[in-house]
């Protein structure tokens, strides 16, 4: 579990982690009615300079869900940066940091009010946080009986709190069964995603991902994934649906995502991906990830906002 910080961000406010609380008559926490962004930001030691990777997009991504759920949110681009970059020097990090921007839907009736009438509010929580062990060791996972939130019903597309109640149960039952990590598969019964990253294949030297409108998140990992493969190592990617049995014959296979960074799954429903432990190439895939969040590759630089100026700004 990621420990406490010394600060949160709250309505615009940096405020000792302890007062950072919320009323239990709020929307979010009755209902989960939030939208939020998991954002990771990389330290460099050459540089003594902490990057945050893809800020921009998360943002954008952020605005897609408060959108669909006509939500207002309550600052601007350049508020929030600003907000992010001064919650995270006051925490004093030097190291990785994982950080979650959120917008709420405050005191209201679901009943009662339009969404738009319903005051929001914004808080950031920043964890001092390094890769999970997993990254090394790989996964075990399973297939599970629970269905990802459908696009009619509770869009994935949104990265809202209230979706994760899927993934809890996803995760709950694979481990009571002996799994690390569940992959859902959407009401068409195709691969959709894990419960907190999106799912890559390899097969006969390409990599297959699902497409956006398989009931999945958006992912900014999946994107930069999508892009860098292709253009650095020269594997083609293909977006296109997954069978179940796909993942009995895969070659590899791992989860992407901002917090998964790149995981190597190492069998699913106990058939073993590959020989059992991460692939050739998904350790190649890993580097490459973790080249670019940490700014070794030029091209990639403009995807990287630096915290303590440092280093110059998106150069
Ligand atoms: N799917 C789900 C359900 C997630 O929670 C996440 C993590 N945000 C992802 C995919 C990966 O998205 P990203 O690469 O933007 O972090």
């Amino acid at each position: 579990m990621a420990k406490n910080a010394p600060y949160a961000w709250m309505n615009g406010k940096l405020v000792p982690w302890e007062q950072a609380t919320m009323h239990i008559a709020t929307e979010c926490v009755l209902r989960g009615e939030n939208v939020f962004e998991g954002e990771r930001a990389y330290w460099s030691e050459a540089e003594q300079e902490l990057f945050i990777f893809r800020h921009a997009e998360h943002i954008e991504r952020l605005r897609q869900g408060a959108r669909i759920m006509r939500m207002t949110v309550p600052y601007s681009d350049a508020e929030i940066e600003e907000a992010c970059i001064s919650l995270i020097k006051a925490c004093g990090y030097r190291g990785p940091v994982h950080f979650r921007p959120v917008v709420y839907f405050d005191q209201g009736e679901l009943t009662d009010y339009l969404p738009s009438e319903i005051k929001t509010g914004m808080f950031i929580l920043a964890f001092s946080k390094p890769s999970t062990k997993s990254i090394e060791t790989g996964v075990s996972t399973c297939v599970s009986t629970w269905r990802r939130n459908s696009d009619l019903a509770s869009p994935s597309r949104i990265k809202s709190g209230a979706n994760y109640h899927n993934s809890r149960l996803a995760y709950i039952d694979a481990r009571l069964n002996g799994y690390q990590v569940p992959i859902l598969l959407n009401a068409a019964g195709k691969v959709a995603e894990g419960p907190g990253a999106c799912f890559m294949m390899v097969r006969k030297g390409k990599v297959i991902t699902p497409p956006v409108t398989a009931d999945i998140l958006e992912s900014i990992t999946r994107e930069t994934l999508i892009e860098a493969i292709q253009a650095e190592l020269g594997i083609e990617v293909i977006e296109r649906e997954i069978d179940r049995t796909e993942l009995y014959v895969c070659d590899e296979a791992f989860f992407c995502g901002s917090g998964h960074e790149v995981t190597p799954v190492n069998s699913v429903d106990h058939y073993d991906v590959g020989e059992g432990k991460p692939g050739a190439l998904t350790r190649r895939i890993q580097k490459l990830y973790f080249d670019i969040v940490s700014g070794a590759v030029p091209r990639y630089r403009h995807w990287l906002t630096p915290i303590y100026g440092n280093a110059a700004r998106k150069t």
